[in-house]
């Protein structure tokens, strides 16, 4: 047996490495470099690469690559190999410093949203030092972000170490006003709870909507679901268990902090969470992780579906950021103290966070708008469009109690400082039991549990970061000013949460009360895609990623554009999908089906015999053949009438009213047909062998 430790981050170029391979005046810099953003000059990065370069070729590295993450949403990569000729028809083996600092892919064909015009289409790669690089398939990847010439975000890494900036600059001028001098900066955290399913590789090569779509737009539901919850944590199958137990040993060879792995509420649905890391390495790590997942799948002649919602009727697919803010000397700054004083700085960063959340809930929306999950929120299985924070009770009361200048009873005869409650002794062992919850507090991090599965963590993370910075600018720039620092910042939260409670909810996340009761409250409420990304341009929204540094007015607006591309693309391309498979799968075998119960229904009456069955069955499939034609044309109508708009909003207006309604339609007439057909003679595998045959 390999022991993990022998193993572990074997393909990384990592700190140990790093110590082992490079002189230690080029290994200072470096670590100057990753820690605090030192500039770093080209013999340094010269020497980096050539050690980087002996570490790869030694491991059978080929090639390298900049890696990256274009707006697609997926990682993207440009191979070159290290061969450099030499005289004499031999090659030599050449990476230099330039290579590793900065890459020009032509990559113009990537979304821009109208910030390159494909004349100009050299966008440049530049090397992020603080994300390692690591090997896969005989590639040394070196971690990048991807910015045009004018130096525009082309990628979802810029803005995300801008947020993370951010967020450093306004909470160190907090730490220093609470007597902290010591700690240099502080970054924010995440651990991404990834889920999936597991399918039969031979079972999804004939489904055609998987294929191309991801989900299946098809398929009566199966007689058993997710009922007796009976797969949540249930014995692993031996064929899963091998996929997972490769699954950790790849994702542990690259570095990857695989922790827990378990069977999740609906049948072939799977879980795996890591150790959380710094939000930058979390994202890279997450997309290594989705890439890594589905091809240790094939090999296993499995498919690993990503997909928010691949079938109906049971669970869909979503991923929970785990997030945190912790210091670079180990203090997590959202875990309440033991002192007063240090609970007052908790409480501080508590409210930041939630008045985050109240002010800028459209973005935290949009930051997790996709068309696949769309079809999750708010389907009592994942957290409703409306975004709240759970705190749960003793939090809810302490906040209370400064709100209404009152003692905390909890807290029995501890201390007050800055006017400020103790938590109780017992704070803290109450673990989060609301996981109805969009954004619950769980002791010592929130857990934002609206993403989809198959998105990157990278916007969420984004917004989060922005939106916690600007509550803790304000609170700077307050507290800064005061002559008398207790009195404001008792003020200070007082007034955060008298403004911004109306964000706490405890109760059920689920319920069709609470809806009305957010509506009631003022909270926002946006259903699907194209609701929520026109907010992304109102002008708080823009004004606050502006003056944060994280997003320029045009990268704004490309965004929006290219998210809602993103949005008009899916579903274009699933309406395509259910047109073919209707058309050239589904009513040929239901015409021929019918037609043949006719056939024997006819044989039957002139043999004298009872022939009720086929006669029903095929009257009903007959009806069920003009329900799907007419859903045929309904379909095409909309969609053609979707394509006729005059922009990509209008667009994905029509999608939402007129294509998706009547995409629901011709499934509708589809599935009923099917329950009614001869197994054998249906042309696609049903929900049961997709869900249960692995
Ligand atoms: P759950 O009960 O939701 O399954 P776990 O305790 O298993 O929660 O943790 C879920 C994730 O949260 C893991 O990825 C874990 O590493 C991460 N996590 C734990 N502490 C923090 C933190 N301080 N900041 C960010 N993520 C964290
Ligand atoms: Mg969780």
């Amino acid at each position: 047996m390999k022991k993990i430790s022998d193993y572990f981050g074997c393909m990384v170029f990592n700190d140990g490495v790093m110590k082992e391979k490079l002189a230690p005046d080029v290994y200072e810099k470096l670590k100057k470099t990753i820690d605090e953003g030192a500039k770093l000059d080209l013999n340094v990065a010269n020497a980096v690469a050539e050690a980087m370069k002996e570490w790869a070729i030694d491991l059978g590295a080929t090639h390298f690559t900049h890696w990256f993450q274009p707006l697609t949403g997926i990682t993207a990569e440009k191979h070159d190999s290290f061969i450099a000729a030499a005289p004499g028809g031999r090659v030599i083996m050449e990476f230099s410093g330039k290579e590793l600092i900065k890459g020009e892919p032509d990559a113009s064909a990537f979304p821009s949203g109208g910030l390159r015009a494909t004349f100009e289409a050299r966008g440049y790669t530049a090397w992020d030092p603080t994300s390692y690089a690591f090997i896969k398939d005989n590639t040394l990847c070196i971690p990048t972000a991807f910015c045009s010439f004018g130096g525009e975000a082309l990628d979802k890494k810029t803005p995300l170490l801008r947020s993370m900036e951010a967020l450093n600059r306004q909470a160190l001028r907090i730490l220093r006003l609470f007597g902290n001098t010591t700690s240099k900066y502080v970054h924010s955290s995440s651990g991404a709870e990834q889920e999936y399913f597991l399918i039969d590789r031979r079972l999804y090569n004939r489904r055609p909507d998987l294929k191309f779509t991801g989900r299946t737009l098809f398929g009566a539901r199966a007689p058993k679901g997710q009922e007796l919850h009976d797969h949540y944590f249930g014995a692993i199958k031996p064929r899963v268990a091998a996929y997972m137990a490769e699954l950790d040993e790849e994702l542990w060879k690259l570095g990857v902090l695989a922790k827990t792995e378990h069977n999740e509420v609906a049948p072939g649905q799977h879980e795996l969470a890591p150790i959380y890391s710094t939000t930058n390495i979390a994202t890279d790590h997450n997309q290594l992780t989705m890439e890594v997942m589905q091809n240790v799948a094939a090999r296993h002649g499995l498919v690993c579906l990503l997909h928010e919602k691949p079938f109906e009727g049971v669970n869909g697919s979503g991923k929970h950021n785990n997030w945190s803010i912790d210091t670079d000397d180990g203090i997590n700054l959202l875990k309440p103290g033991a002192s007063p004083h240090e609970n007052a700085q908790f409480l501080l960063f508590l409210v930041a966070v939630i008045q985050a959340v109240d002010d800028y809930q459209d973005l935290l929306r949009v930051s997790v708008a996709t068309a696949g999950n769309d079809h999750r929120l708010g389907s009592h299985e994942a957290p409703p469009a409306v975004i709240s924070v759970y705190l749960g009770k003793e939090l809810t009361e302490i906040l209370e109690s400064i709100e209404n200048d009152s003692p905390y009873s909890g807290a029995g005869r501890r201390e007050m400082a800055f006017g400020v409650p103790a938590l109780p002794a017992f704070f803290g062992d109450t673990t989060d039991r609301n996981r109805t919850s969009p954004f619950a507090y769980t002791g010592n991090k929130f857990e934002f549990r609206m993403l989809g599965a198959s998105d990157s963590i990278a916007c969420a993370n984004i917004m989060l970061n922005a939106a916690v910075a600007e509550s803790l600018r304000q609170y700077a720039d307050r507290l800064e000013k005061a002559s008398d620092f207790k009195a404001e910042l008792r003020d200070v939260l007082k007034q955060a949460i008298i403004n911004h409670k109306r964000i706490i909810f405890n109760g059920n996340g689920y319920s069709k009360e609470w809806i009305e009761e957010a509506k009631r409250r003022g909270l926002s409420n946006l259903p699907a895609t194209p609701d929520c990304l026109p907010k992304m341009l109102d002008k708080k929204n823009v004004e606050m990623l502006k003056s944060h540094g994280i997003y320029t007015e045009m990268e704004v607006r490309s965004r929006y554009e290219i998210l809602l591309e993103n949005y008009v693309g899916i579903v274009t391309i699933e309406a395509a999908t259910m047109l073919d498979m209707a058309q050239r799968d589904i009513l040929p075998a239901v015409s021929a089906y019918s037609s043949e119960l006719c056939e024997r229904a006819l044989g039957k009456a002139k043999a004298g015999i009872e022939n009720g069955y086929e006669k029903q069955t095929s009257s009903e499939l007959s009806k069920l053949e003009t329900e799907i034609m007419n859903g045929i044309t309904e379909l095409r109508k909309a969609a053609d009438h979707a394509a006729q708009a005059q922009d990509v909003t209008e667009h994905s207006m029509r999608i939402r009213d007129k294509v998706i309604p009547a995409m629901k339609a011709l499934r509708c007439a589809s599935d009923k047909a099917e329950t009614l057909m001869d197994n054998r003679r249906w042309p696609l595998p049903t929900y049961a062998q997709l869900m249960f045959g692995v």
